[in-house]
């Protein structure tokens, strides 16, 4: 006899493969994966943001609390928020406690909607920022990943994080305040774990993205990561780092692409001969290359060309 069950099952796997039926219905499917007691991380993909990932490309960290699970970070969209409540629901019934946005990209803050009556933190000037860029940053996504953004609105965050030592639902962090990758980036260190959460301060594996970084300020908070001596650190995109390799890496991309763009600029190349550029084979295996690279070349280069530029007069 031919059921609804056959019917389904023909659907799910016979005629179009599950993930692809996913894709095309702009599901999001999230794995929490336990690295440390009470500690579990949504691992993003390392490709830059498309159709097939629906945006999908950020790292995400829940951590028991007294009352629920606090969020770092929530994700690109109103559908992925939806989906992390509901991971986030079947590791502990009562759901999230609190938000906390490491800083303003979109793919980060972009699911806080789901959250709105929870306290959702972050550093003062990423609330600004998200406030002031939010909108533009909407356009921008709804035009990468179209159905994947439909009914995101953006929600900044509510309430600012004091740094060093705070509390947030019973569980102890140090909050630190840093900068670099944007105007403010707030890294966290889970001290009951010695996890350091980076947020995009520090990207392993995958190309650091760069359309709001000060490279000098970044380095400079690269060095004031490394000094914490975290027992693993969490990037805000790539694998957990348990071998203290993704900080060194991350330090090294910045100055070659640093070095590389300031010896176009002095050369006299222009903006697509320095796109032209070979990537090194320890930066062109990274996740999002060459894409991260050019864009990084048309954020950055126009200000350094200026720098280097002779002066005339
Ligand atoms: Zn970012």
């Amino acid at each position: 006899m031919f059921t609804r069950r056959h019917a389904l099952g023909i659907l799910g796997a016979g005629i179009i493969a599950p993930r692809a039926y996913a894709q095309a219905r702009h599901v999001y499917d999230l794995t929490p994966i336990q690295i440390a007691d009470g500690m579990w991380m949504i691992e993003g993909s390392t490709d830059y943001f498309s159709m097939q990932n629906g945006g999908a490309i950020v790292n995400i960290v829940l951590i028991e609390g007294d009352s629920g699970l606090i969020l770092i970070d929530s994700g690109p969209s109103l559908r992925y928020g939806e989906a992390l409540a509901s991971v986030a629901r079947r590791l502990d019934l009562r759901g999230v406690s609190a938000v906390i946005n490491t800083h303003h990209h979109p793919d980060h803050f972009f699911g806080n909607q789901v959250f709105a009556d929870k306290p959702i933190l972050s550093l003062g000037e990423t609330l600004s920022a998200a406030v002031s860029d939010g909108d533009a940053f909407a356009d921008n996504m709804y035009r990468l990943l179209g159905d994947w953004m439909r009914g995101t609105e953006v929600v900044p965050p509510t309430q600012v994080i004091s740094s060093g030592e705070v509390t947030i639902d019973g569980r102890s962090f140090t909050a630190l305040p840093l900068g670099g990758h944007t105007v403010a980036d707030l890294a966290v260190l889970d001290r009951q774990t010695g996890t350091l959460i980076a947020g995009d301060l520090v990207f392993y594996d995958r190309a650091p993205t760069t359309p709001s970084a000060d490279l000098e300020i970044w380095q400079a908070s690269l060095n004031e990561l490394e000094a914490i001596n975290a027992a693993q650190l969490v990037p805000g995109h790539g694998p957990v780092d348990k071998t203290r390799a993704a900080i060194p890496q991350t330090r090294a991309y910045l100055s070659w692409l640093e070095h590389t763009l300031r010896n176009a600029a002095r050369e006299g190349l222009d903006m697509i001969e320095v796109m032209d550029t070979t990537l090194p084979a320890e930066f062109a295996g990274m996740g999002a290359q060459p894409q991260e690279f050019h864009r990084s070349v048309s954020h950055l280069f126009p200000g350094i060309e200026l720098q280097e530029l002779p002066r005339g007069n």
